[in-house]
């Protein structure tokens, strides 16, 4: 969060409370998925701090997403913990040990560095972490509705809660491919954004909508009308069910407070095997 939003930290709180209710309305069951709050496991800093000793400076300026990101920013300059959030994501996977990751592919190159720090760490003072693994989603990447990275502050994104003519307003204004002026002209579906959502919403449609669209045989407007058609029928549910949880003022609460123990009780073991494999336990001296 700090990384962009330094000066607006006052709206966090509102932010875990709606991502929250977007895991539960999306099916995320939180006996089986612990939810917490990184800032509430002083474990994971902790862990940063001996991590960031085990990666060096060139290989995080090598990492593609943190170099991708840095260009995002357009030369301004960037904090010394923006540069070194991917050692702060190895703390957050490796404080409980886990071996499966499930990512989007940007984050692929973190997770790399995940297991790079895991390998360094097991090599040189024995073997602590397991090596995780990737997990791809079939969805692997979901650009902006502007082909950009999605994010709020960009204001390319639509939300699970978004309101359903709100969702169609933004699909309608997407820009597609502007090389089309008439429905009837041949498209390129593989430089138009809305086509990477049809990909993943309306899968079924979607090789069909690909030769029509090269053919000059649908219009933007129709591709478009449909894909809001798939949306809607994808975000129904989901916040049908979002509704039942937020009539629960204390879901959220009670959800964080058993994640947050669950977290610090499983983190508190890493840092203790940590510890005592860098023989920072200090058994002698106390
Ligand atoms: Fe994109 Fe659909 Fe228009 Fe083709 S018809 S350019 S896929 S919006």
């Amino acid at each position: 969060v700090l990384t962009d939003h330094l000066r607006d930290t006052k709206e966090v709180e509102q932010s875990i409370r709606d991502i929250v209710l977007d895991y539960l309305s999306v099916g995320i069951d939180p006996e089986k998925s612990t939810i917490f709050i990184q800032s509430q496991i002083p474990q994971i800093s902790e862990l940063t701090m001996f991590f960031s000793m085990m990666v060096s400076f060139k290989r995080i300026q090598r990492n593609p997403t943190v170099k991708e990101e840095i260009k995002a920013t357009g030369g301004k300059e960037v904090s010394y913990g923006f540069v070194g959030y991917p050692v702060s994501q190895a703390a957050d996977i490796l404080c409980v040990r886990a071996n499966l990751v499930p990512v989007g592919k940007d984050q692929e190159a973190h997770l790399e560095q995940t297991r790079e720090v895991a390998e360094f760490f097991n090599r040189t003072y024995g073997n602590v972490f397991p090596i995780p693994k990737t997990l791809l989603g079939k969805v692997s990447k979901l650009p902006g509705l502007d082909g950009q990275k999605m994010s709020k502050s960009r204001g390319n994104a639509i939300y699970l809660s978004d309101p359903i003519n709100i969702v169609c307003k933004k699909v309608m204004s997407t820009i597609t491919d502007t090389t089309r002026i008439h429905a009837a002209d041949k498209g390129h579906p593989d430089g138009c954004n809305i086509f990477q959502y049809q990909c993943a919403f309306n899968r079924d449609e979607a090789d069909a909508i690909c030769k029509d669209c090269m053919d000059g045989k649908i219009g933007c407007v129709t591709c478009k009308k449909r894909l809001c058609d798939k949306l809607t029928e994808f975000l129904k549910p989901i916040q049908e069910k979002r509704k039942i949880y937020e009539s629960d003022p204390n879901i959220v609460k009670r959800i964080l407070r058993k994640g947050n123990q669950r977290t610090i009780e499983e983190a508190s073991k890493t840092l203790e095997m940590v510890k005592e494999a860098m023989f920072f336990d200090y058994k002698q001296l106390f």
